[in-house]
């Protein structure tokens, strides 16, 4: 892998600079985060991963190496590879650990109210030229990008679930987002191995648009006596060719996650067809989270998980 620092390139259409990125900053080491990590090592990054939690910083550092692991198993890359890779990454729990950082990226908890402290207590630690991304699932671009010393350089860059296979990355500019910063992200994806779709900054973007109302629809049918959660998720794997039924997912996700993509939605376009289930309201205030929590739609505690309704 090439450790060496990019000369910035020009943007060809606009004769711009665009910003060549060789060390990132990762606030947040839940699923999401270490996944982005992980993906950012692999390709010669630099990596500083942050969490407010640190027991969440040292299980990100043993479940990336599981997954390393995994991937030299599957000859995906070798035991070397995985050994420089881990090598990239460093924990920290001060953000003054992004100052050398050309990017940082936000994967902490789907609130509003923790992105906009975080981007508050961590621009004042960044050097001037260095591009801010968040992970969000659903929040307005804009209004993240607005909390910021520097809107034109904020984006949305939605990683799927779980990073390391899944090959997609939305890219929401904000109205303010500049046209390098776009083709920077946009490069990062092509050379994290991924396929870019462009959305624009509406609630939820494009896939949680359709994916989220879609598991919140399923939630109902579990709620109004419809069907039991195994009969929907074989009903929506065998009859609509899914790979995963829609509650499988829903806990892979995290419900809590699940409904404040919902709340987003609702709020943001004030169409109550968007109303979040009572049920998967339920759930989340009972801290069943799906997977992260040991039970959601499924406990896992069992083999293979049993559903709980
Ligand atoms: P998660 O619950 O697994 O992890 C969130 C992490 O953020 C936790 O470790 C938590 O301690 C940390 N955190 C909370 N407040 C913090 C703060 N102030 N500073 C630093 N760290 C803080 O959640 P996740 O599934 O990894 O989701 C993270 C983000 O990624 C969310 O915005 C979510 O919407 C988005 N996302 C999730 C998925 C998914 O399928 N789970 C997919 C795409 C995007």
């Amino acid at each position: 892998m090439n450790l060496e620092r990019e000369p910035a390139a020009a943007t060809a259409d606009i004769g711009l600079e665009m910003p060549a990125i060789t060390t990132m900053g990762v606030v947040g080491a839940g699923q999401m985060g270490n996944g982005i990590a992980h993906v950012a090592a692999l390709a010669g990054l630099s990596v500083t991963m942050i969490d407010v939690n640190p027991a969440a910083l040292e299980k990100a550092m043993t479940t990336i190496a599981r997954n390393m692991d995994r991937q030299v198993a599957r000859k995906i890359i070798t035991p070397e590879d995985k050994e420089a890779a881990l090598a990239r990454i460093r924990t920290a729990t001060d953000y003054a650990a992004f100052a050398e950082c050309d990017l940082v990226i936000e994967a902490a908890t789907e609130k509003e109210e923790i992105k906009r402290a975080i981007f508050k207590s961590l621009t004042p630690h960044l050097k001037p030229g260095c591009l801010i991304a968040s992970n969000t699932s659903s929040i307005s671009i804009t209004r993240l990008a607005a909390t910021t010393d520097r809107p034109e350089k904020f984006i949305g860059m939605h990683f799927m679930n779980p990073v390391p296979v899944m090959k997609l990355v939305e890219l929401i500019r904000g109205i303010a987002t500049d046209e390098p910063t776009f083709q920077a992200i946009q490069a990062l994806a092509t050379r994290l191995g991924k396929t870019t779709a462009v959305a624009e900054d509406y609630p939820a973007f494009i896939v949680n648009r359709i994916l989220v109302p879609m598991i919140n629809e399923a939630v109902y049918a579990i709620y109004e006596g419809v069907g039991s959660v195994s009969a929907i998720d074989t009903a929506m794997r065998l009859g609509a060719n899914h790979p995963m039924g829609p509650l499988e997912l829903a806990d892979l996700v995290g419900l809590d996650t699940c409904l404040s993509v919902m709340q987003v939605l609702h709020e943001g376009l004030a169409d109550t067809k968007y109303r979040p289930c009572p049920l998967l309201v339920k759930y989340v205030e009972a801290g069943w989270l799906g997977r992260k929590t040991g039970r959601g739609f499924y406990d896992y505690s069992q083999t293979p998980p049993r559903p709980t309704r």
